[in-house]
């Protein structure tokens, strides 16, 4: 632990800002899932699973900042590379397997990973907590809902982006302050660079599925971000004491 970083040393409150998806519950496996179903719709036309999933990827990456995310856009994602791959006579037939598979993803729905419930309510304990969320509102706002964990946040923002100028804005819509501000999140891309770029603080929590496209270097340099392997670890970070019993993720493995 570098120690630039902020300790919140006895009586420091810190606010720490969460992503949602993938830090806090599952979320990207179930995108994965259907991506492995549509490759089976759109196999038998000359394409590699390989390329068939890289011609997804260069659609979704066009949109990454301006289409949107979430189930919708997904879908949207697969008709187009489903229509880029599949003949023109087969095309309705693939279409309507597609809205099927995108028809049996959860919605609304998640299941909160093992160890953030007491996490929270540790953390809770010594520092404000916030809610720092990018994709459809609709879609979002009802799985904070589902999770259970909505009162647990001082503040809670569902953004469309999240670029530096994102968390500038919610800093000063909230009144904190940057230096004693952290931004918590698997996605580099999105919660790591941005917020350093915006003079926040910056935990990478290590998932072991997150989305090909959140993926980016973070500079191994910078004292600003700290890395941990299990969300249960922002406990030795913040400075709150241990829950009993134990998360699974520290006594059991
Ligand atoms: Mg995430």
């Amino acid at each position: 632990m570098p120690d630039a970083f902020p300790r919140s040393p006895a009586g420091g409150r810190l606010t720490l800002l969460f992503d949602a998806d993938d830090t806090l519950w599952d979320n990207n496996v179930h995108f994965e899932r259907a991506i492995e179903a549509w490759l089976d719709v759109v196999a038998g036309f000359g394409w590699t699973p390989e390329s068939a999933r890289a011609e997804l990827d260069r659609i979704e990456e066009a949109n990454f900042s301006t289409g949107g995310v979430g189930t919708s856009a997904f879908a949207l994602h697969l008709r187009l590379a489903a229509q880029a791959i599949v003949p023109a006579d087969r095309l309705p037939g693939a279409l309507g397997r597609i809205e099927a598979i995108v028809g049996a993803m959860p919605r609304g729905a998640v299941t909160v990973f093992a160890d953030v419930v007491a996490t929270l309510d540790a953390l809770g304990e010594r520092h404000t907590l916030g809610l720092v969320t990018r994709g459809d509102p609709a879609e979002q706002w009802a799985k904070i809902d589902a999770s259970g964990l909505r009162g647990r946040f001082a503040h809670i923002a569902v953004v469309e982006q999240k670029m530096p100028g994102t968390y500038r804005e919610l800093v000063a819509r909230w009144g904190l302050e940057p230096g004693a501000t952290v931004m918590i999140g698997n996605s580099p891309r999105s919660d790591i660079l941005p917020a350093r770029a915006a003079g926040l603080w910056a935990v990478l929590v290590s998932h072991a599925t997150t989305w090909a496209l959140e993926l980016a270097e973070v500079d191994p340099g910078d004292d600003g971000v700290a890395h941990v392997g299990n969300f249960a670890e922002l406990l030795g970070l913040f400075g709150a004491p241990m829950p009993s019993p134990l998360p699974r993720s520290i006594s059991g493995k």
